[in-house]
């Protein structure tokens, strides 16, 4: 099965164009000039995708989203700080547990993970906690697609004089974001999510002004998201090994977001996720009211059929016959599981994924009835 691709229905990694893919087939310098020209290259698209020029900067930092946030974490958060976690999916969970594991006395406020975070409980907290130094949440929870109140709660923030520390992981480039409205301060997001280039760089968006603060504390070396700035401005240079075929794909997926626009890709992404619920309709439902519904994924559930992660497995492995992945692990307190909206999908897709639902919810369990000889070939047939 290595060297057929899959079709991936996957929150990230996703199915990525040719064009982006063929940018990693050349050897480049790490240290090299041209090398370092992709780099300052990668570095001005993303602050220019939210339009950040001259008050903002684009680090890159080597490893996933995780690393990318644990980095600003690390980077931006003292010890003796006070930040609140506002949580509504795994994501802020996760957040809340890299300030824990560092030592720092995070406080946190949860709503159910098919809610938005609610502007009125973060500002009455803020009102009766003084003490907040910075307010960390996700724009975007992939946990079940809910989008976040992004420039309300910044809003809330900066009149509270608190620090904002964002996962835009799944939301940037399908989700618009501009900094001349919204004046985060760190805002963190990653290669192989709507930028649409593969996995193994994060990207840690930081005001000049966090940038030029001072810090005492830094206790770590590759974490250290100001002293990889530094090295950038000074040399143009990554401090170690950067992935230079991921970088390189990823200029090249900048360029084709640039061209198309976060909101044209917002409208690709949602017609994916309507014919996704049109495909399904029959035997799954959608977690999320559709005003919280962001475009980058779809929670679904089938209350009657998948309750366990035990069901999601079998459904897992019917559509594995037809060649489609979904994500794997069921969300247990919302009963979801999730379909990921990204990448280039191909409409085929989708068609495959209708007749493959019915054949599991049927009680079909199907495709090789409809061609025995091998699903390969069904696949190969229906593209
Ligand atoms: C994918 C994702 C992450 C984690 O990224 P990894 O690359 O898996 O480390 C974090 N936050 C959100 C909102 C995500 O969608």
């Amino acid at each position: 099965m290595a060297g057929q691709h899959r079709f991936l229905l996957t929150p990230g990694p996703l199915a990525l164009s040719d064009e982006v893919k063929a940018q990693m087939q050349y050897d480049l310098g790490s240290r090299d000039a041209s090398f370092k020209t992709i780099t300052a290259e990668v570095r001005n698209l993303i602050v220019d995708l939210v339009g950040g020029n001259g008050a903002y900067s684009a680090i890159p930092m080597q490893g996933g989203g995780s690393y990318g946030i644990e980095a600003a974490l690390a980077s931006f958060v003292a010890p003796s700080d006070r930040p609140l976690v506002c949580i509504n999916g795994i994501y802020g969970e996760r957040m809340l547990k890299m300030l824990q594991l560092r030592g720092v006395h995070a406080v946190s406020i949860t709503v159910p993970s098919d809610q938005p975070l609610s502007i009125s409980q973060i500002s009455e907290y803020l009102e009766k906690n003084s003490k907040i130094t910075h307010l960390c949440f996700v724009h975007c929870e992939t946990t079940t697609g809910v989008i976040n109140p992004l420039g309300p709660i910044v809003e809330l923030a900066k009149q509270h004089g608190v620090k904002t520390i964002i996962d835009a992981m799944s939301s940037f480039g399908a989700v618009e974001i501009n900094s001349k409205q919204v004046e985060f301060d760190i805002l963190v997001t990653s290669s192989n999510k709507c930028i649409e280039g593969p996995p193994g760089v994060s990207f840690v968006i930081a005001s000049l002004e966090m940038l030029n603060s001072n810090v005492e504390h830094m206790n770590s070396f590759v974490l250290d998201v100001r002293d990889q700035w530094n090295t950038f401005e000074k040399s143009g240079e990554w401090r170690s090994t950067p992935p230079t075929h991921v970088i390189q794909a990823c200029a090249k997926a900048l360029e084709r977001l640039t061209i198309e626009g976060v909101s044209r890709r917002a409208e690709r992404y949602c017609s994916v996720r309507d014919a996704i619920i049109r495909a399904t309709a029959s035997y799954a439902f959608p977690l999320l009211d559709a005003r919280i519904r962001s475009p980058v994924c779809l929670a679904l559930t089938a209350p009657d059929v998948i309750r366990t992660q035990k069901d999601l497995d079998a459904l897992y492995a019917h559509l594995v016959d037809y060649n489609l992945y979904i994500y794997t692990k069921l969300h247990s307190p919302s009963r979801s599981f999730r379909i990921g909206c990204m990448g280039r999908i191909d409409p085929m897709w989708i068609r495959l994924l209708a007749i493959a639902f019915k054949d599991f919810f049927d009680g079909n369990r199907g495709i090789r009835r409809h061609l025995p000889a091998s699903k390969n070939r069904f696949v190969e047939k229906a593209l």
